[in-house]
């Protein structure tokens, strides 16, 4: 494996997860580990952490683009997407940050909830492990695809606890990510905790591709939810099912006159 933010092949491994954390979320031995793969595994490099990796690695397929992130600002046609970054994607902001027509957005200053842009802005939308954070992810998640062009993409990572379902945190204790304790503040608080089902808050945002992509195992997911071009695709399929029906209507009218029903 290497790393695809810098090229580099290696890699360390610190524990993130504390007691207080396992506890709240009453996380299995093989949780905890696959967990603190995902956030403490890191390139000794770039210091990119499992996570932002497989991030870059999902962006760089969807571009279809062999060069590694860090070269990505010098590709002709990723030049000219319009890029919105939504708080620090880890170690893939500084590189991000680069591309021409980039806009970052950061809580408080803009929530994700209520984005500050016009209807269709965006080529690209990334962020990571920010939802989890969001008191309305489902109302974040609408805004994402609103401010999208058609056939943009978010590109983003969760904490996805996937042997259980999604989980809202509103009548259970708080529970904080980052240190792990309270004096942090709210933005670190935990709203979701996501579970195997987290595909349905995107299609209920209207996102109609969801795709997962991996560099290795199931602690290494990223989500790409596109916005596809939905008008023709479904005036298409409108128009087909007209056909069909109205055949239909012609070939049962025959039959009702062949074999005399009603009458
Ligand atoms: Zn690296």
């Amino acid at each position: 494996m290497i790393c695809p933010v810098c090229g580099n092949g290696n890699f360390s491994q610190i524990a993130v997860l504390k007691e207080r954390l396992i506890q709240e979320w009453k996380l299995s031995p093989e949780e905890v580990e696959y967990i603190n793969r995902q956030q403490g595994f890191q390139c000794t490099n770039c210091g990119c952490n499992l996570r932002a990796m497989t991030l870059a690695d999902a962006l760089l397929k969807k571009l279809r683009e062999s060069r590694l992130l860090k070269d990505l600002h010098r590709s002709k046609k990723f030049r000219d997407f319009k890029l919105l970054e939504i708080n620090h994607a880890g170690g893939l902001h500084p590189h991000l940050k680069k591309q021409q027509n980039y806009t970052f957005a950061e809580f408080p200053d803009v929530d994700i909830q209520a984005l500050p842009y016009s209807d269709k802005s965006f080529e690209i939308i990334i962020h990571s492990d920010t939802l989890e954070h969001v008191e309305n992810s489902l109302q974040g998640l609408k805004e994402c695809y609103r401010v999208l062009k058609n056939g943009g993409v978010l590109i983003y990572t969760i904490p996805i606890v996937i042997g259980r379902l999604t989980k809202k945190r509103d009548s259970l204790p708080n529970s904080y990510h980052g240190t792990q304790e309270e004096e942090q503040g709210e933005d670190y608080k935990v709203w979701t905790e996501y579970g195997a089902d987290f595909w349905v808050e995107l299609i209920s945002a209207g996102f109609n591709l969801v795709e997962i992509s991996t560099i290795g195992n199931l602690d290494s997911l990223a989500i790409c939810a596109t916005k596809t071009i939905e008008t023709n695709f479904q005036i298409k399929h409108i128009d087909r099912i007209f056909v069909f029906l109205s055949k239909i209507r012609k070939t049962a009218g025959r039959g009702i006159k062949k074999y005399g029903v009603f009458r």
